[in-house]
């Protein structure tokens, strides 16, 4: 039998199966995405109760089967953080889903995702501490991103590397180049390229690189923004989030 192992891991998702088991799937800081079974969970919810629900922050004991991709799950432990503080907020219960279900669309099983697992860490200990905000989901998307190969550029145009000047000339962002083209290159970005404020492209690259907290203080640009960045992960997820209808109705 192989050896149990654990690592600290958050929830993205769980469902019941057959008869007293519960298949969860988890963002691990030591092993990537994994998926396994907690046998006969629904019939002890004691040992269980709430570490094996989405949101929650725990320890992860498994061990894992010579075939199959599905791991035996041992036991759960609360992790240091334990559960985030979101349930009695709406805002903060659709922010919350949705940065489960980006992390699960951005990581792959089997890949290693520890700079993942800790933003998502970092974005729901900020969120249970704080409030749902655009400039949070924002950051988190630019972080999520960045650790999934995807940096967005927002502080210079793609094409010269000029550096954009807060006060300066509106910009354009180009879903294929991953970034800003400035307005002297606008002839070259292709139709269809998001027009941006220069000082709202400027709040995008902080947000960026600002940690969560500091984030939750700034103010995001207007709208285009997020069309910039809802474009970009539309070209990229093969399929539309669930979570980003909801968060958008309200938020
Ligand atoms: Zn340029």
């Amino acid at each position: 039998m192989p050896a149990e192992e654990s690592t600290p891991a958050i929830v993205l998702r769980a469902r019941d199966y057959a008869e007293s088991d519960r298949i969860v799937t988890l963002l691990t800081r030591d092993f990537g995405k994994l998926s396994g079974i907690a046998k006969g969970a629904k019939a002890s919810r004691r040992r269980y109760e709430r570490k094996l629900e989405p949101f929650s922050c725990v320890t992860l004991f498994f061990k894992r089967r010579p075939l199959g991709q599905l791991v035996f799950i041992t036991r759960a432990e609360r992790g240091e953080t334990g559960h985030p503080a979101i349930e009695d907020d709406l805002g903060k219960i659709a922010l919350g889903s949705y940065m489960l279900e980006l992390a699960d669309a951005l990581t792959t099983e089997e890949a290693e995702a520890t700079h993942a697992y800790n933003i998502l860490a970092d974005a729901l200990a900020a969120l249970g501490q704080g409030q749902a905000s655009a400039a949070l989901r924002y950051a988190y998307e630019l972080k999520l991103l960045r650790a999934a190969g995807y940096g967005l550029e927002f502080e210079r145009c793609r094409l010269c590397n000029n550096v954009i000047e807060a006060n300066g000339s509106a910009v354009y962002f180009v879903v294929a180049r991953g970034g800003i083209v400035c307005s002297r290159c606008r002839p070259e970005a292709p139709e269809g390229a998001v027009r941006l404020d220069a000082a709202s492209a400027a709040t995008l690259a902080l947000l960026g690189i600002a940690s969560f907290d500091e984030a939750a203080s700034l103010v995001p640009g207007n709208a285009s923004g997020a069309l910039a960045l809802a474009r970009f992960l539309a070209s990229i997820l093969d399929r539309k989030l669930r979570s980003a209808d909801f968060l958008d109705r309200v938020l």
